[in-house]
């Protein structure tokens, strides 16, 4: 079903075309290899989606988390594939899902990288730009917006946890060795969340 892996394609497009983004804020204040990582895990999504047999949302999202945890190297594909695998497990048997189902979806795969991180916001990670993210969609979708409006609010939203992450010094992961040094430079993480987000956002404003 192509609808259901049009969005994971989406994403995984958006990541590859960041490659070299991801790698240079790395390289400024980890080790360098983010956006290596990234694109090597998503290019093994792209490649394994397109002959997966997916019946519903669930298993789409599994397929990634899996290939995720078993191709990118460093912290990230732990914690990224966490929080797709508890994504999966609120997809089970759905084809569709809306906006109460996103913002479960976000709130659980947030969870999903705090207990595997033990990180919490304002550590310049990822969860920088997702926590941001998650609370202004719950906020839009209160509101009753369309799912278009709420990711677009998320996105917003996660564009200033990147931005706030330049003004913070790190103290999860490897950019926590270098201290005050890390102050100044933007979130590989929160970079590559925030790229996911607006790719999928993208997506659904075009109508898919
Ligand atoms: P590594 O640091 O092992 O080289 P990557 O470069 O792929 O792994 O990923 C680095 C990103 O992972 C950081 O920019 C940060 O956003 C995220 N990160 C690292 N540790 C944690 C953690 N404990 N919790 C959440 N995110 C983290
Ligand atoms: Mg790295």
């Amino acid at each position: 079903m192509d609808i259901l892996k049009a969005p994971v394609v989406a994403i995984a497009q958006a990541i590859i075309a960041n490659k070299d983004y991801l790698t240079e804020l790395d390289a400024a204040i980890g080790d360098g290899d983010h956006g290596i990582n990234m694109a090597r895990g998503f290019t093994a999504v792209a490649v394994k989606i397109a002959d997966a047999d997916v019946k519903d949302i669930g298993a789409v999202l599994k397929l990634v988390g899996m290939t995720l945890i078993s191709t990118v190297g460093g912290a990230s594909g732990p914690l990224y594939g966490t929080a797709f695998l508890r994504a999966a497990a609120l997809g089970q048997s759905k084809i569709t899902v809306d906006n109460v189902d996103i913002s479960h979806m976000l709130e659980a795969a947030i969870k999903g990288i705090k207990d595997r991180g033990k990180a919490h916001e304002g550590e310049k990670t990822m969860l920088d730009a997702l926590e941001p993210a998650y609370r202004a969609f719950k906020e839009s979708a209160t509101e009753n917006k369309s799912l278009a409006q709420c990711l677009t609010q998320a996105c917003v939203a996660a564009q200033e946890g990147l931005e706030f992450t330049k003004t913070i010094v790190a103290t999860k992961g490897r950019a926590s060795y270098l201290g005050e040094r890390s102050l100044g430079h933007q979130d590989p993480g929160a970079t590559s969340s925030y790229i996911m987000l607006c790719a999928f956002t993208e997506y659904c404003r075009s109508g898919g």
